[in-house]
């Protein structure tokens, strides 16, 4: 039985993606390869971190935490600490220049590319918070809770005091693209504002998630409790798996940029002894699957040209050398749900189809139990699909 650890939203995240990769990062500790795009971001974000840091105004009250915290009313009172100016363009940039980080580029091409744009990120951002100057009340801090008996921490890149005297939880991306879905949708989002409304007694107004490239605040209001409780609910199946050691790999998209293939089951190589016998399966198996499509398609082919020679004669069976075609129709009715449950809410009978399937609908409509006249209304509802197909019979005697 595994101890659960606070879970961050990427340490959340990864067990979802893949059991066994948190397993190896999160509990055996292995060092992933540095990836450009990453330090990239943890660049970035160390410079914004130290652009906006003097600019911190005494933090909003903490719920619970000791006297010496500073607390709004402070923050009004003409005695509290008046902040320092803004950094200049060139300290900016002198200060980016000495916090960049070469690892993990592709090629000195893709290292320059990426340095160029952090540049002008870091500029226009620059101007813009000249332009805004926001209230901060935290940069990049560590919160950490107990949401409900599961353990949750993470770094919230800002947190704002709002003009009506709330918070704004802002959080930095400097992903390509992003969209007010990815903001209204955020799992991260949620989490810190409860990581928020449990460490500070002033209210989250909003949550955004700020798009550097197009220098673009994508704000939304802070999430409802049912939202919240879905994000507690998975949180809970990433920690039950965790205590009961369910760390089975999950292959998918996400294993093209894992580090971790040569520990992993799912890509564990094939004995040599063994790989002459094994690949000549599996060229056997890849020709015959190549054939059965080739088959396939070469049968409906020849069915639908029987079919149509059958329409223009009006006949049904066909005799071949050796056996008759006869060709058989089935009628299926079917339904569209979204005509069917208005009818069937009216009625009251909805239950009935709380699978979704048109196969539910179809045995309503033959249900003798129900009101004749519902089922003559949703009947209306069907169009009749006529399907032909063959069947083979030997001749007598054959
Ligand atoms: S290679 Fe894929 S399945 Fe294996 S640990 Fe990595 S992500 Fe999981």
């Amino acid at each position: 039985m595994t101890q659960v650890p606070a879970l961050s939203y990427s340490s959340y995240r990864t067990y979802l993606e893949c059991p066994l990769r948190w397993k190896f990062l999160y509990i055996d500790k292995l060092p992933e390869a540095p990836r450009g795009y990453f330090t990239f971001g943890r660049v970035v974000h160390s410079v914004l971190e130290a652009l906006v840091r003097p600019m911190v105004l005494p933090s909003a009250r903490r719920v619970g935490e000791a006297e010496s915290q500073r607390t709004l009313d402070e923050w009004h009172a003409p005695s509290g600490p008046a902040p320092t100016t803004w950094m200049t363009t060139e300290e900016l940039l002198a200060l980016y220049d000495r916090s960049w980080l070469s690892d993990g580029y592709a090629s000195p091409e893709e290292e320059n590319r990426y340095r160029a744009l952090g540049r002008e990120l870091l500029l226009r951002y620059h101007d813009l918070l000249l332009r805004e100057q926001p209230h901060p009340v935290a940069v990049e801090e560590h919160l950490e809770a107990r949401w409900d008996g599961i353990p949750i921490h993470g770094y919230v890149d800002r947190i704002d005091r709002t003009p009506a005297g709330g918070l704004e939880v802002v959080d930095y991306k400097t992903s390509r693209d992003l969209s007010n879905e990815d903001a209204r949708d955020s799992d991260q989002l949620s989490l810190y504002q409860v990581l928020v409304e449990s460490n500070y007694s002033e209210p989250v107004e909003k949550l955004t998630l700020y798009h550097l490239r197009s220098l673009t605040p994508l704000r939304t209001a802070p999430r409802e409790r049912g939202a919240l409780l879905t994000l507690h609910d998975r949180l809970g199946t990433v920690t039950d798996g965790i205590r009961s050691d369910a760390f089975e790999p999950n292959p998918g998209r996400q294993c093209s940029r894992c580090d971790f293939q040569s520990r992993c089951p799912e890509f564990r190589t094939v004995p040599v002894a063994d790989g002459e016998r094994l690949r000549d399966l599996v060229d056997r198996f890849e020709a015959l699957r190549a054939e059965e499509h080739r088959l396939e398609s070469d049968l409906r082919r020849t069915a639908e040209e029987l079919h149509r020679a059958a329409e223009e004669l009006g006949v049904h069976r066909v005799p071949g050398s050796r056996s008759v075609a006869i060709r058989r129709k089935e009628v299926a009715w079917q339904y569209s749900l979204d005509r069917v449950r208005p009818l069937l809410e009216r009625s009251g009978v909805s239950d009935r189809v709380a699978g979704g399937t048109t196969e539910e609908v179809r045995r309503l409509v033959r249900d003798p139990a129900v009101d004749p006249e519902v089922r003559r209304r949703v009947a209306e509802t069907g169009a009749r699909r006529v399907k032909w197909y063959w069947d083979l019979e030997k001749e007598n005697g054959a």
